[in-house]
Protein backbone atom coordinates (compact mmCIF):
# COMPACT_ATOMS: atom_id res chain seq x y z
CA UNK A 1 0.00 0.00 0.00
CA UNK A 2 1.66 3.30 -0.90
CA UNK A 3 1.96 6.00 1.86
CA UNK A 4 -0.73 7.96 2.33
CA UNK A 5 -2.98 5.84 0.88
CA UNK A 6 -5.75 6.55 3.42
CA UNK A 7 -6.95 10.44 2.68
CA UNK A 8 -7.46 11.08 6.61
CA UNK A 9 -3.82 10.76 7.03
CA UNK A 10 -2.73 13.62 5.60
CA UNK A 11 -4.58 15.79 7.86
CA UNK A 12 -2.94 15.03 11.00
CA UNK A 13 -1.44 17.20 13.49
CA UNK A 14 -0.07 15.80 16.62
CA UNK A 15 -0.29 18.11 19.78
CA UNK A 16 2.67 16.95 21.78
CA UNK A 17 0.85 19.19 24.83
CA UNK A 18 -1.78 16.60 25.00
CA UNK A 19 -0.02 13.29 24.78
CA UNK A 20 2.17 14.83 27.16
CA UNK A 21 -0.39 15.90 30.08
CA UNK A 22 -2.20 12.49 29.74
CA UNK A 23 1.10 10.29 30.66
CA UNK A 24 2.00 12.95 33.20
CA UNK A 25 -2.12 12.58 34.74
CA UNK A 26 -1.17 8.90 34.81
CA UNK A 27 2.64 8.81 36.89
CA UNK A 28 3.85 7.60 33.91
CA UNK A 29 7.23 8.06 32.29
CA UNK A 30 6.53 10.78 29.38
CA UNK A 31 9.64 9.81 27.35
CA UNK A 32 9.91 11.86 23.64
CA UNK A 33 8.99 8.30 22.25
CA UNK A 34 5.69 8.18 23.90
CA UNK A 35 4.67 11.41 23.90
CA UNK A 36 5.38 11.10 19.80
CA UNK A 37 3.63 8.42 19.38
CA UNK A 38 0.41 8.86 21.69
CA UNK A 39 0.27 12.64 20.14
CA UNK A 40 -0.01 10.97 16.67
CA UNK A 41 -2.76 8.20 17.74
CA UNK A 42 -4.55 11.24 19.52
CA UNK A 43 -4.43 12.87 16.39
CA UNK A 44 -7.09 11.28 14.72
CA UNK A 45 -10.12 8.90 15.26
CA UNK A 46 -8.70 6.21 13.02
CA UNK A 47 -6.94 3.01 14.38
CA UNK A 48 -3.17 3.26 13.00
CA UNK A 49 -0.79 0.61 11.96
CA UNK A 50 2.90 0.97 12.94
CA UNK A 51 3.82 2.16 9.14
CA UNK A 52 0.52 4.69 9.33
CA UNK A 53 2.02 6.01 12.51
CA UNK A 54 5.70 6.13 11.12
CA UNK A 55 4.39 8.11 8.34
CA UNK A 56 2.52 10.52 10.41
CA UNK A 57 5.32 11.03 13.47
CA UNK A 58 7.50 14.53 13.16
CA UNK A 59 10.42 14.88 11.10
CA UNK A 60 13.65 13.19 13.04
CA UNK A 61 11.87 11.70 15.45
CA UNK A 62 14.36 9.10 15.72
CA UNK A 63 12.06 6.42 16.95
CA UNK A 64 13.17 3.08 15.38
CA UNK A 65 10.95 0.49 14.44
CA UNK A 66 11.56 -1.55 17.60
CA UNK A 67 11.32 1.07 20.06
CA UNK A 68 7.75 2.09 18.13
CA UNK A 69 6.50 -1.29 18.67
CA UNK A 70 7.27 -1.12 22.63
CA UNK A 71 5.58 2.58 22.70
CA UNK A 72 2.46 0.92 21.22
CA UNK A 73 2.41 -1.96 23.08
CA UNK A 74 3.19 -0.32 26.06
CA UNK A 75 0.18 2.49 25.35
CA UNK A 76 -1.88 -0.50 24.89
CA UNK A 77 -1.52 -2.31 28.30
CA UNK A 78 -1.41 1.45 30.07
CA UNK A 79 -4.91 1.45 28.75
CA UNK A 80 -4.22 4.56 26.61
CA UNK A 81 -4.79 3.02 23.32
CA UNK A 82 -6.38 -0.28 22.20
CA UNK A 83 -5.96 -2.51 19.38
CA UNK A 84 -7.73 -4.06 16.36
CA UNK A 85 -7.15 -6.18 13.79
CA UNK A 86 -8.69 -5.36 10.13
CA UNK A 87 -9.86 -7.64 7.48
CA UNK A 88 -5.98 -7.55 6.46
CA UNK A 89 -4.75 -8.78 9.72
CA UNK A 90 -2.26 -5.76 10.62
CA UNK A 91 -2.81 -4.75 14.23
CA UNK A 92 -4.36 -1.28 14.28
CA UNK A 93 -3.92 1.51 17.23
CA UNK A 94 -5.98 3.66 18.39
CA UNK A 95 -6.06 6.17 21.22
CA UNK A 96 -9.99 7.13 20.62
CA UNK A 97 -13.29 5.46 21.71
CA UNK A 98 -11.48 2.74 24.16
CA UNK A 99 -12.85 4.99 27.18
CA UNK A 100 -16.34 3.44 26.25
CA UNK A 101 -15.11 0.04 25.82
CA UNK A 102 -16.31 -2.76 23.20
CA UNK A 103 -16.94 -0.82 20.13
CA UNK A 104 -17.49 -1.84 16.68
CA UNK A 105 -14.94 -0.38 14.00
CA UNK A 106 -15.40 0.88 10.00
CA UNK A 107 -13.19 -0.56 7.44
CA UNK A 108 -12.78 1.23 4.30
CA UNK A 109 -12.64 -1.32 1.50
CA UNK A 110 -10.89 1.05 -0.46
CA UNK A 111 -7.89 2.74 1.24
CA UNK A 112 -8.46 0.17 4.65
CA UNK A 113 -8.79 2.93 6.93
CA UNK A 114 -10.09 1.64 10.40
CA UNK A 115 -12.34 3.49 12.51
CA UNK A 116 -13.97 3.75 15.57
CA UNK A 117 -17.62 3.88 15.98
CA UNK A 118 -17.42 5.44 19.78
CA UNK A 119 -21.31 5.48 19.46
CA UNK A 120 -21.31 2.12 18.68
CA UNK A 121 -21.50 -0.47 21.43
CA UNK A 122 -20.75 -3.74 20.89
CA UNK A 123 -23.84 -6.06 22.17
CA UNK A 124 -23.99 -9.23 24.79
CA UNK A 125 -23.75 -11.75 22.40
CA UNK A 126 -24.87 -14.93 24.43
CA UNK A 127 -22.73 -18.43 24.45
CA UNK A 128 -23.87 -21.42 24.80
CA UNK A 129 -22.94 -23.67 28.01
CA UNK A 130 -19.59 -23.96 28.77
CA UNK A 131 -17.99 -21.62 26.09
CA UNK A 132 -15.82 -19.01 26.99
CA UNK A 133 -14.84 -15.90 25.30
CA UNK A 134 -11.25 -14.10 24.58
CA UNK A 135 -12.79 -10.95 22.61
CA UNK A 136 -15.26 -9.84 19.96
CA UNK A 137 -14.68 -7.91 17.28
CA UNK A 138 -17.69 -6.11 14.86
CA UNK A 139 -16.04 -4.44 12.12
CA UNK A 140 -18.72 -2.99 9.27
CA UNK A 141 -17.35 -2.59 5.97
CA UNK A 142 -17.88 -0.31 3.22
CA UNK A 143 -16.39 3.04 1.67
CA UNK A 144 -15.40 5.71 3.52
CA UNK A 145 -16.34 9.46 3.10
CA UNK A 146 -12.99 10.52 1.47
CA UNK A 147 -12.86 8.05 -0.68
CA UNK A 148 -16.36 8.37 -1.48
CA UNK A 149 -15.65 12.22 -2.38
ZN1 LIG B 1 -11.38 5.01 2.34
ZN1 LIG C 1 -11.56 1.25 18.42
Amino acid sequence: MPAFAQPSLRAVRPDPGRAHALLSGRGARATRARIDVLAVLLATGDALSHHDVERCLPRGHGIDRVTLYRVLDWLTAQGLAHKVAGDDRVWRYSAAGHAAGAHAHFQCRDCGRVVCLDGARVPAIPLPAGFRRNEVEVTVKGTCAACRA
